[in-house]
């Protein structure tokens, strides 16, 4: 039996076009805040941390928008036509993640064609036509998956027919109030992974199905989920990939503790993707990273130096400790230079009279 999928999967979606879009607008308008993921380390230290001007994100280099700022702009009014509020947004423009800057350039066009709209009304005007280049893209690795699939044993095949068939449901069928379709797609194909034969390809379809559009790496999928929240979330989260958050070395799922000197601070858009991938792999997925974190790690040791970063003396060297821990098998092991951390004078026998 060979898969066949291919083709039943562009004639249901060619019977698709009577779909009722239509949702209602009570969506909630919670706030996309970014935290650090409920870490056991000290509130006000962790702010301090994230609170650094222009610190760089130790995976991607690029700048990143400082707690405090963010905080000021919470407070700021997201309703009211979308000119005043991108205008609001703009001082942050350089350091937003690359689809948030497209995002943000196609409202300002927007915005100057259709001067009352909200943030919201521009995006649902933007609706239709996102969502069908979401699903050309969708369908595209869901075809290359089933081209994949063709050499898998009956078994496989039989799994997998039952994924794609729930996957189509997911994509065409269900109701488009919940856009947030790509993790329960990729936690279908996560069902292969019980199968006991035909490793190598379920390795690759499993790469494969990673490659769904997600909202913070493509406009379409941004603007398809957006459109269902409100003129604040929408705001904030232009901003939202660009904040610091503390990302763990050793991740907490393989036992990393929960503690600054294994944390590294990572804008949230590099933490997400990160997942809980181990640094030596990351590194391989990212090798302009071992720079980085020298950047933000001196960066920081800077702070320290001039009296602005308290509590953290140890750190830089709690850190190097760690991730000279997690390269110890590599070819080369992670070696964070810290000399410019300047030694805390010992005062305690000064004082002695
Ligand atoms: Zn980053």
């Amino acid at each position: 039996m060979k898969i066949s999928l291919n083709q039943t999967f562009l004639i249901y979606k060619n019977q698709t076009p009577n779909r009722v879009y239509e949702v209602s607008r009570n969506y909630t308008t919670k706030p996309d805040t970014v935290s650090f993921k409920s870490a056991n380390v000290d509130k006000e230290d962790a702010y301090n941390l994230r609170n650094i001007k222009d610190l760089t994100c130790a995976c991607c280099r690029k700048k990143m928008i400082p707690e405090a700022d963010f905080e000021k702009l919470k407070a700021k009014d997201f309703e009211g036509p979308a000119v005043n509020v991108l205008k609001k947004l703009k001082p942050y423009y350089k350091k937003m993640r690359p689809t948030e800057k497209t995002v943000y350039n196609l409202l300002c066009r927007a915005s100057r064609k259709d001067p009352q709209a909200d943030l919201n009304t521009l995006i649902r005007k933007r609706y239709f036509y996102h969502l069908s280049r979401l699903e050309e893209k969708q369908l595209k690795i869901i075809n290359n998956i089933i081209t994949e699939a063709q050499n898998v044993s009956p078994q496989t095949q039989k799994e997998l027919e039952k994924i794609i068939n729930k996957t189509k449901e997911i994509i065409f069928v269900e109701s488009k109030e919940y856009p947030q379709k790509r993790g329960r797609i990729i936690k279908e194909f996560a069902k292969l992974k019980k199968i006991k034969q035909d490793k190598k390809e379920i390795s690759k379809i499993l790469k494969e199905i990673e490659k769904l559009p997600s909202a913070k790496n493509d406009v379409d999928a941004f603007i398809t989920k957006y459109k269902h929240r409100g003129n604040r979330e929408i705001g904030q989260r232009l901003l939202s990939t660009a904040l610091p958050t503390l990302d763990h070395i050793i991740p907490k799922l393989k036992s990393g503790h929960d503690e600054f000197g294994n944390m590294l601070v990572l804008c949230e858009k590099c933490n997400s993707e990160r997942g809980s991938i181990p640094y030596p792999i990351w590194f391989k997925m990212h090798p302009d990273m071992p720079d980085n974190i020298q950047k933000n790690m001196d960066i920081i040791i800077k702070e320290i130096n001039l009296g602005r970063l308290k509590n953290f003396d140890n750190y830089p060297l709690e850190v190097k400790n760690t991730l000279k821990k997690v390269t110890q098998h590599c070819k080369k092991q992670y070696e964070l230079n810290i000399e410019k951390l300047k030694q805390t004078t010992d005062t305690t026998h000064s004082s002695a009279d």
